[in-house]
């Protein structure tokens, strides 16, 4: 069905993954996600997510619903979501490794009590070396937000929906049935101009972070997408969360410098990072 260049040791058998219809853990873009168990050649078990592409999709849908797992497929980070493998005949589905805890912004909504600073800023800290190895390979996100981070144990989230915004074309986009472009997110070079690179990403981490340590609110609330702009374009800031470290707050800072080249890498960021969880510099 599908003919653009597979390894075949990205194929796998379908009958090695099972699902049930009754198993489904979240509804995506072109189909449902569904909780199963995936068995290798060997015979292990492990847990899995099975993207499934609606049956009613023509080939190009198809081939933009596979486009994800060729990302992912590049990738091999603790912190990125790792493909496991594509069945390519009708139904599609892409297998992938599971996130047992689900969506990092329900999760957290959910379980507030649990969430002390240092697993918040361990969370901040993971992300940074999925951004710093994705920087690395000069792959921008674009789509750096709570909502794209899953829970894999209490102490590990991972970075997942690839893809999507790179190749949906802007307009698209905006319709697509997730949501609008997110504006409360991006940089202000990304809302007037559609510029997107490393320091756009470094943006969007800094505004994830935030939500992060707000342990699930979304920032803007109340402010309407159309007036984001004139906010940041007057200087204004998310403000410092609750107990958050300064030393984190100014991190955030930098990372929104209105210049892109003044804000950090991820590498620094990463290492900034890595001494706020050592707890290096408590002010
Ligand atoms: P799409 O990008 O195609 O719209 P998503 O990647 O957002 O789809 O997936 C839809 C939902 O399915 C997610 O919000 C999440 O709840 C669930 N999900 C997706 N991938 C996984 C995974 N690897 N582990 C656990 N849940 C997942």
């Amino acid at each position: 069905d599908y003919s653009a260049p597979l390894d075949d040791d990205y194929v796998v058998e379908r009958s090695g993954v099972s699902i049930t219809a009754t198993d489904i853990i979240g509804e995506g873009h072109f189909g449902n996600v569904y909780r199963g168990l995936f068995t290798d050649k060997h015979g292990e078990q492990i847990a899995v997510a099975v993207k499934a592409c609606k049956n009613s999709a023509d080939r190009s849908t198809a081939e933009k619903f596979l486009e994800e797992a060729y990302i992912m497929k590049q990738f091999d980070h603790p912190h990125i979501i790792k493909l496991i493998g594509i069945c390519p005949d009708t139904p599609i589905w892409i297998v992938m490794e599971l996130a047992r805890y689900g969506e990092l912004r329900a999760y957290m909504l959910n379980n507030r009590q649990h969430l002390s600073l240092p697993l918040l800023t361990l969370y901040c800290y993971q992300l940074s070396t999925a951004l710093a190895y994705l920087e690395a390979k000069n792959y921008v996100h674009r789509d750096i937000a709570a909502r794209n981070i899953l829970v894999a144990d209490y102490d590990s989230i991972k970075l997942a929906d690839f893809g999507l915004s790179r190749w949906i074309e802007e307009e698209s986009y905006y319709k697509a049935s997730k949501g609008k472009l997110p504006i409360k997110w991006m940089a202000p070079e990304s809302i007037n101009f559609r510029k997107f690179t490393a320091a756009s990403d470094v943006w969007m981490f800094a505004v994830c972070a935030w939500e992060i340590l707000m342990m699930g609110v979304k920032p803007f609330t109340g402010v309407k997408n159309n007036d984001v702009i004139a906010l940041i374009e007057a200087g204004d800031k998310l403000p410092i969360p609750d107990n958050c470290p300064q030393r984190l707050y100014r991190l955030m800072l930098q990372c929104w410098s209105y210049e892109p080249s003044k804000r950090p890498n991820f590498v620094e960021i990463k290492t900034q990072l890595h001494d706020i969880c050592e707890g290096d510099a408590k002010t």
